[in-house]
């Protein structure tokens, strides 16, 4: 963490909750009054709406996890940003289950990236290694080429605008969380990338670290000087899990 970017702590339910379980765990995240860091959590797209009304007259902000780059047309299934204007305020976009599980390309992200930008709302760009990647040594070259094809050619402000989540996706879900010391290095390798692409901006863009995070081991990689906050998952559908981070994080 360090003092000039300001923390943040998302929660990416994922396909989980019914309407009943989502509307109680933004209650209780609700009624946690902090201050010194941003909450965000990322409802499933049915809940949006009625968890945006329960965290009305709270801090925390609310997100979507993923959404379709066109406007409006024949996109079965697909939720665009202009659907999401005016309901939310960041966009997951590129997360590695999407990029797995739905066979989403680094052209399709990047278009999302742009769809997100030009509706003014905030992309949280996830980018990961795989285990196979890590242990050949090409984790870095493997997340600065998800960075350059999401973001190359943008403009200072476009970039400054991201929220970059790094995500390895060994860590996901598995209680094998990276080490603080790699969340840090990744994280440095992230600003050098960043400031390729653009300099002057990747001192101002927060890189926030998701992966297994937990209360317990959230301290020592949110207290790296790169890291900016989390990307939370499994610990995100608990507010007795959820809570203790976002207090970790707090002033
Ligand atoms: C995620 O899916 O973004 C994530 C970080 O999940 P988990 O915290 O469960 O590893």
């Amino acid at each position: 963490m360090n003092s000039t970017r300001h923390p943040l702590i998302a929660g990416n339910w994922k396909m989980n909750t019914s309407h009943a379980e989502a509307l109680a765990l933004a209650a209780a995240i609700a009624a946690e009054s902090v201050s010194g860091v941003d909450v965000v959590v990322c409802p499933p797209f049915p809940w949006l709406l009625p968890v945006k009304a329960t965290l009305l007259g709270s801090t925390v902000s609310i997100g979507a996890q993923d959404c379709w780059p066109a406007p409006n047309g024949a996109y079965t299934g697909g939720v665009s940003t202009q659907m999401l204007q005016g309901l939310v305020q960041y966009v997951i976009v590129g997360h590695s289950e999407r990029r797995q599980l739905f066979g989403e390309s680094d052209d399709l992200v990047r278009t999302k990236v742009t769809a997100v930008l030009n509706a003014n709302l905030t992309p949280i760009l996830c980018v990961g290694e795989s285990l196979e990647v890590r242990n050949s040594g090409g984790a870095d070259n493997y997340v600065t080429e998800q960075l350059n094809s999401a973001l190359g050619g943008r403009s200072e402000s476009e970039i400054g605008s991201c929220v970059i989540a790094y995500e390895p996706i060994w860590a996901i879900g598995t209680g094998a969380a990276a080490s603080s010391g790699d969340a840090e290095e990744m994280a440095v390798t992230i600003r050098f990338s960043l400031d390729a692409l653009c300099p002057d901006v990747s001192q101002r863009v927060r890189v926030i670290y998701g992966g297994s995070v937990t209360s317990a081991n959230c301290v020592e990689t949110l207290g790296q000087p790169n890291v900016d906050g989390a990307l939370v998952g499994g610990a995100s559908l608990k507010p007795e899990l959820f809570l203790p981070i976002v207090r970790a994080m707090a002033d």
